[in-house]
């Protein structure tokens, strides 16, 4: 805090951490040797560049470019890059560090890392976003490669911008390699890494709702937000049977009583990139809203928060606890403020952490690395298989954890102590670095 003391987001993140992994360093005394948790929560190394680009009517734009390498313990940085004009080093910060636990509860080699930049691609023709991405690209390529440092996407940064990325990395470097993940299917890409954290958010909140026999069958389920993860939550939810009424954007929320038509939110926001108030121009029995935040005052079993950080507050979990509502599960990174879960969880409501809910995007990502680097590609169904077995294997470690450290239930605090448990390990053994 004395170091950076405007850094809020990421000093909500370092206490949530802080204040759960107690019972892992009494167990481990060596743990709190070494300023071992101070090397934790410095990232290893940042990057901050400027971002010049000439728009449309031939003006020199210029945009500031971020990315922070958390963490390297147990394999190269991975994580996402966000365009949006609220990026800064805080929430990098924050998310990095989020960051670096998922990766360790995946299972899988990778480290933690964040990056992006203030630009706003909201607005913008496909030539203003290449000549951005192209101008960023000019300057990252420097700082990552295929193992060193492997970014996907993020809010802000879809199939469009890894291309335009991933063009100008291949330009400069004249290499072709896994570098970025989310590439598309004919260069690189995997299949099921667009369903991959909506679909394992759902994996999660099954198997949680499945151990307090729950079925997810049949129930009500309010989503939020309508980018990647929310379209392909509400996919698996309706395979699953539940009905999810539900979406939102950041101007505000549509209802469909009747259940949510998302070839239509597909069709506004993948093809036409419009606003989520268009949806009911189809559906006039539906309700659109202003105001994003509404969404959780609509009567639900199960919330799926999806769209961005802080977007329920102890308002809202107040309202959505009087309402009956039995689980919340994070697709989004830290949707949930502090005193939003500590209001969910001492009702009774189960909760799904984000950092464990919603890591079958970079398991995919790190599962299109390895196809990459063996130069072949898996079926949709291997893929999503894996995934799957990701997913349970998250879940179980989260449960287990809290379990074994005395806070039964408490998958946030299992979450934590699992990650940290490794990424500690890890630490230890390579030394002072
Ligand atoms: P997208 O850019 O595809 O979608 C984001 C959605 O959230 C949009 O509907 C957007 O609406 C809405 N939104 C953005 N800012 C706000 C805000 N301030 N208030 C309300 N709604 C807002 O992003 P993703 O779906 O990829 O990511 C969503 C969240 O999930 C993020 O927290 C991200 O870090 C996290 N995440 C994503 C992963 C992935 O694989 N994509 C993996 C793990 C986590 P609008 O169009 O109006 O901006």
């Amino acid at each position: 805090v004395k170091r950076d003391p405007d850094q809020k987001e990421f000093h909500n993140t370092a206490k949530e951490i802080l204040t759960s992994i107690i019972p892992v360093l009494e167990a481990h005394p060596e743990y709190q040797k070494d300023r071992l948790l101070e090397r934790f929560l410095e990232p290893e190394r940042t990057v901050i560049f400027r971002v010049p680009w000439v728009d449309d009517n031939g003006d020199l734009q210029v945009n500031r470019g971020f990315r922070v390498q958390m963490s390297s313990a147990i394999g190269p940085y991975k994580g996402g890059l966000r365009f949006h004009p609220s990026v800064n080093l805080s929430i990098l910060k924050f998310l990095a560090t989020e960051q670096v636990l998922k990766n360790a509860l995946s299972g899988l080699p990778i480290g933690g890392g964040k990056g992006g930049s203030d630009f706003d691609p909201k607005g913008k023709s496909d030539g203003e976003v290449m000549r951005f991405c192209q101008s960023f690209m000019t300057e990252l390529y420097r700082h990552i490669g295929a193992d060193t440092d492997v970014p996907a996407g993020d809010i802000g940064v879809g199939g469009r911008e890894i291309g335009y990325l991933f063009g100008q990395y291949k330009r400069i470097r004249d290499t072709y390699e896994g570098v970025l993940t989310g590439k598309g299917l004919t260069f690189g890409g995997s299949l099921a890494r667009t369903e991959a954290t909506g679909y394992g958010l759902l994996y999660f909140v099954k198997d949680m709702l499945d151990d307090n026999n729950i079925d997810i069958k049949g129930k009500t389920v309010a989503v939020s937000g309508a980018g990647n993860v929310a379209t392909y939550a509400i996919e698996k939810a309706q395979q699953m049977g539940a009905k999810v009424v539900t979406c939102s954007d950041s101007n505000g929320y549509v209802y469909d009583p009747e259940g949510i038509d998302l070839d239509l939110v597909k069709d506004i926001k993948e093809v036409r990139r419009g606003r989520i108030k268009e949806y009911v121009e189809k559906h006039p029995k539906a309700e659109y809203h202003e105001g994003c935040k509404g969404v959780w005052t609509v009567k639900c079993d199960i919330a799926l928060p999806c769209a961005t950080q802080n977007e329920l507050d102890l308002e809202s979990a107040k309202t959505l606890v009087a309402n009956g509502v039995k689980a919340v599960g994070e697709g989004a990174n830290m949707p949930s403020t502090l005193d939003a879960i500590e209001y969910l969880q001492s009702n009774g409501v189960l909760f799904a952490p984000a950092k464990a809910a919603n890591a079958g995007g970079v398991s995919v990502s790190a599962l299109e690395m390895s196809q990459n680097s063996e130069r072949l590609s898996w079926t949709f169904e291997e893929v999503d298989h894996r995934l799957k077995g990701i997913m349970d294997n998250i879940y179980a470690q989260a449960k287990g954890c809290a379990e074994k450290y005395g806070c039964k239930g408490n998958l946030l605090a299992g979450a934590n102590m699992a990650g940290f448990a490794k990424i500690a390990e890890a630490m230890h053994a390579q030394g002072w670095v």
